[in-house]
């Protein structure tokens, strides 16, 4: 197969063709969210443009289009995850997801003194979400540890499993250290003892092949705006039969098959919750971004950013006194870093004004910030839109700042 053409397909970005501050746009941050190809502005544009109209209601064309268009969003996400398309609930994105899964299945089922196991390296939308339901039942959230490499201390995962455990939430890849887990043998682990598990793919579906059904997880969710969709868009799958037994989190108007005010009868899931008019645009945006990194294909995404990812580790090492937080061997195109005395946000402030764009801060991970002793990482996210010549704008400008900050 011959590789796909990288710098027409950085062409279709156009945010990436623009300018900050009189330099050329270096953008690093695709793990906070990533840019979107024209492909994708323009399904929104043609929706509200030419056939904007309700889903689901209307038998009018232009409702039937605008159903039609929002629907393929949830066969082109089923067909690229390799999952039933009736099995994925359409939701704002990641965070509502998992607050889907804590309301609806675990809060129901949680006692005193249960057990939710949650990695050290999660995201806070995979953290507060379970401390929610243990504060409100008296579950305890007990961490699942690292080791210094940033990898899954797995060890001491299988000594933790046990019956009060009633859910492991992972990420599929850290957004900070860019590790990917081995989340099939965690969920055979967590299945061996009957326990349900949940990843959070946010940063894994755009970055790679994921067949969902293949990992063997309870609850798989993730996010729009990270795979170059809009924002405001992402799903949860979960097994069909959990979604039967799961009562509605959001009530409202297309999540009903009839009311009264003496009782009302639910609809199928998914749509069950699916609550009110959902984000149209954005998914019929949603569905062109599926098409979008179909016809580059992830296999070919995720060759080109290990490419990346090795050449921008290598460059990165050259620098005095700069530290790499995390080297899994099995690891996405996220890396953090810091440089011995300077401050994560004036490295990050004065790369802006590079052009350059990285994120400073804790990226919503404190606890595995705690872990490392640090305060603040900067962090450079490659997508296969960006190229070498950029990595080396981003280590010629970490040079110059390190002059003038140390
Ligand atoms: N989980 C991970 C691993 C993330 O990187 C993010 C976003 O940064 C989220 C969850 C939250 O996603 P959202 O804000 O789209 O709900």
């Amino acid at each position: 197969m011959t590789a796909p053409d990288w710098t027409a397909i950085r062409a279709d970005f156009p945010t990436l063709q623009r300018q900050v501050h009189g330099k050329p746009l270096v953008y690093l941050d695709t793990a906070n969210t990533s840019q979107k190809p024209r492909a994708v502005v323009e399904a929104m544009d043609a929706y509200y443009s030419q056939y904007t109209a309700n889903v689901s209601r209307a038998v009018h064309t232009l409702g039937a289009e605008a159903t039609e268009a929002y629907e393929s969003a949830r066969t082109k996400l089923a067909g690229l995850l390799k999952v039933r398309a009736d099995e994925l609930v359409l939701c704002s994105g990641t965070t509502f997801a998992i607050n889907l899964v804590a309301y609806s299945y675990l809060l129901p089922k949680l006692q005193p003194d249960d057990v939710i196991l949650v990695s050290r390296m999660e995201h806070h939308a995979n953290i507060v979400p379970w401390q929610l339901m243990a504060e409100r039942t008296g579950a305890k959230v007990e961490v699942i540890e690292i080791l210094q490499d940033g990898t899954i201390d797995m060890d001491a995962f299988a000594a933790q499993l046990r019956p009060q455990v009633k859910l492991v939430a992972v990420a599929h890849v850290s957004n900070v250290l860019g590790t990917i887990n081995p989340v099939r043998e965690m969920a055979k682990l967590s299945r061996k003892h009957g326990i349900p598990m949940l990843v959070d793919g946010s940063q894994a579906v755009p970055h790679m092949p994921v067949d969902i059904s293949s990992i063997g997880c309870d609850f798989y969710v993730f996010t729009g705006h990270k795979m170059l969709g809009p924002t405001g868009t992402g799903a949860l799958w979960a097994k069909a039969a959990h979604l039967e037994a799961m009562p509605p989190f959001i009530g409202g108007g297309e999540m009903i098959k009839s009311v009264s005010f003496e009782s009302t009868t639910f609809n199928r899931a998914p749509y069950k919750f699916e609550a009110g008019t959902p984000n149209i645009a954005g998914f019929i945006g949603l569905a062109a971004a599926v098409d979008y990194l179909q016809a580059i294909s992830l296999d070919a995404i995720a060759t080109r950013e290990r490419e990346l990812l090795e050449y921008a580790t290598q460059q990165l090492q050259t620098i005095d006194g700069l530290r790499i937080f995390g080297d899994a061997a099995d690891k996405a195109s996220v890396i953090s870093f810091a440089i011995d005395g300077t401050h994560a946000h004036d490295l990050a402030t004065m790369l802006d004004i590079e052009g350059i764009a990285v994120r400073s801060g804790q990226h919503c991970a404190h606890p595995l910030l705690q872990f490392y002793g640090i305060s603040a990482t900067c962090r450079a996210s490659l997508a296969f839109y960006n190229t070498e010549a950029e990595v080396d704008a981003l280590v010629t400008g970490l040079r110059k700042v390190r002059t003038l900050l140390a």
